[in-house]
């Protein structure tokens, strides 16, 4: 079932997703090498917590953490522990909050000290790509329209595109239909409506686009091991230009 939100819903979903950036911001503060990735979940989730808020993954299907956050080969659901940033490392952090009934959902790559000119041009072209996705996602269009936006633009570059995890939908629940691809064919699939709030949220792969699940039942990690990025946004479908209600701009600020 679609779920097409209200202005007054919209804008439960932005305060959540204030929140959401300003917890981002405090943890791209924090990036550098030595840090365990578990002081990173520990700041979000006092961060969500002392602005009225709950981290939307605790707890979610059983996920034992405030946020995921995936090194280098580890594409998306990594548990933060004790794990130190490393100089060359990529790191993503992927986090949710609960404010007043809303969810709110995004994602960023840092890179760590000095990485690779190869990875950097993964996270770039990664970034790039979810937001010529957000530039698709407008009334009229089509969901094949943004899956082809982002898949077209990084499969050039050489990348592989994750097809076993998706975006979604975001609203009461953290994830509700649609299913939100990052490949697709132009002018195919759901036709977007406004109000419609999705997560757009490209996972792309220097190597194969093949991801393998380990043992903890989460951590999704490339089948060749090599480094992948994830950023993530959520938007709202609107008339001519999609409304990015998450940001990263306090992040960008830090990283300054
Ligand atoms: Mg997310
Ligand atoms: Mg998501």
């Amino acid at each position: 079932m679609l779920v097409y939100k209200t202005e007054e819903e919209i804008e439960l979903i932005r305060a959540s997703a204030k929140v959401l950036a300003q917890a981002h911001g405090e943890v791209a503060s924090m990036i550098r090498e030595g840090v365990s990735t578990r002081e990173l979940d520990s700041r979000a989730e006092e961060f969500i917590r002392d602005h009225g808020g709950q981290p939307s993954f605790k707890g979610y299907n059983g996920f034992p953490f405030s946020l995921c956050i995936s090194p280098n080969s580890v594409v998306v659901h990594g548990f933060p522990s004790d794990y130190t940033l490393k100089d060359g490392d990529i790191i993503s952090v992927d986090g949710g909050v609960l404010l007043n009934g809303y969810h709110s959902d995004s994602a960023y790559t840092y890179s760590v000290g000095e990485v690779s000119s190869e990875v950097l041009a993964l996270l770039e072209s990664t970034k790039k790509s979810l937001y010529l996705g957000i530039e698709q996602a407008v009334a009229g269009n089509r969901l094949g329209d943004v899956g082809y936006a982002i898949q077209s633009f990084v499969e050039k570059r050489g990348y592989g595109v994750v097809r076993e995890l998706v975006g979604h939908g975001v609203g009461q629940d953290l994830h509700e239909s649609p299913q939100v691809p990052n490949y697709g064919k132009r002018g195919a699939g759901l036709k977007l409506q406004t109000g419609l709030v999705i997560a757009i949220e490209p996972m792309v792969n220097l190597g194969t686009k093949n991801v393998v699940q380990e043992a903890d039942g989460w951590t999704i990690r490339t089948k060749d091991r090599k480094p992948s990025a994830h950023f993530e946004h959520t938007v709202v479908v609107r008339k001519e230009k999609a409304e990015i209600l998450t940001s990263f701009e306090y992040i960008e600020k830090a990283l300054q």
